[in-house]
């Protein structure tokens, strides 16, 4: 059965108080069996601060986005060995904010994932459709271009350090969240590809969550779902109150 991960993505928000206020309320709300699993995704510059609050938890630390490059002049850009350096266990990559505003392609996507890999670092790896293409009936041609691509040449026996977030673009920050049916067929057809990418016990071990606009009301019908295993929470995870809700649903949906 497929690990359960809650990943908070806080995006470009919150102030170094707000980050490490946010931090020690998750940290005292959730007993240790409810920590695993869930992961903190703040901004790179309060990465180390939010670090320091987790020790002796089992919270996860997340960056939101790496570079591929080990070092050199990239200005402005972080490697995989910053990230595991300062304590990160997991890096968000090809987040849907990062492909439309920033214009990463799948190539670039997928050099990022085997640097993170190889790095050591997990990654939580999106994907998604835009409104057009699902009202074009492209979701799965979408999907998995995205997912061939951001999976060319990494072995499969790397798989397990990979959580895939199915994340459809029209969902994310707009409220209009994906029905349960419609996350649960994507995920089954993520899964079935996923299987013929490796085989089927790795592909049934792997974790795929959904994310887009998940809020503590709406995840107990997504989690209904056979293959959704978690979820990225966007502006429900600036809320201690609402995540610690959202976690403690997940758990508790879990057989
Ligand atoms: C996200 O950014 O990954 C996300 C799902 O955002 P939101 O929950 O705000 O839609």
């Amino acid at each position: 059965m497929p690990k359960s991960i809650v990943g908070g993505n806080w995006k470009m928000n919150t102030t170094l108080q707000e980050a490490v206020s946010l931090t020690g309320l998750l940290k005292d709300n959730l007993k240790v069996s409810q920590q695993e699993g869930v992961v903190l995704c703040p901004p790179f510059v309060y990465l180390s601060a939010v670090k320091d609050i987790l020790r002796g938890s089992e919270i996860r630390l997340g960056a939101q986005d790496v570079y591929f490059q080990p070092k050199g002049a990239f200005t402005g850009e972080i490697s995989v060995g910053m990230l595991k350096d300062i304590g990160c266990d997991y890096v968000i990559i090809g987040h849907s904010e990062r492909r439309q505003i920033f214009k990463e392609d799948n190539d670039m996507v997928n050099k990022k994932l085997k640097s993170s890999l190889q790095g050591g670092v997990s990654c939580i790896f999106c994907v998604g459709e835009t409104l057009e293409q699902r009202q074009e009936n492209l979701t799965e041609k979408t999907i998995r271009q995205q997912i061939e691509a951001g999976l060319d040449e990494v072995p499969s026996d790397r798989y397990n350090q990979i959580v895939i977030a199915y994340e459809p673009v029209w969902a994310i920050g707009t409220g209009k969240n994906a029905t349960p049916e419609q996350a649960q067929e994507v995920h089954s057809f993520i899964r079935k590809l996923l299987t013929h990418l490796s085989n089927e016990i790795v592909a049934r071990e792997m974790t795929i969550i959904y994310g887009g606009s998940v809020t503590a009301d709406n995840i107990q019908s997504l989690m209904e779902g056979n293959d959704i295993n978690g979820a990225l929470v966007g502006g429900a995870s600036l809320s201690a109150d609402s995540f610690t809700k959202i976690v403690n649903i997940i758990k508790n949906s879990r057989p």
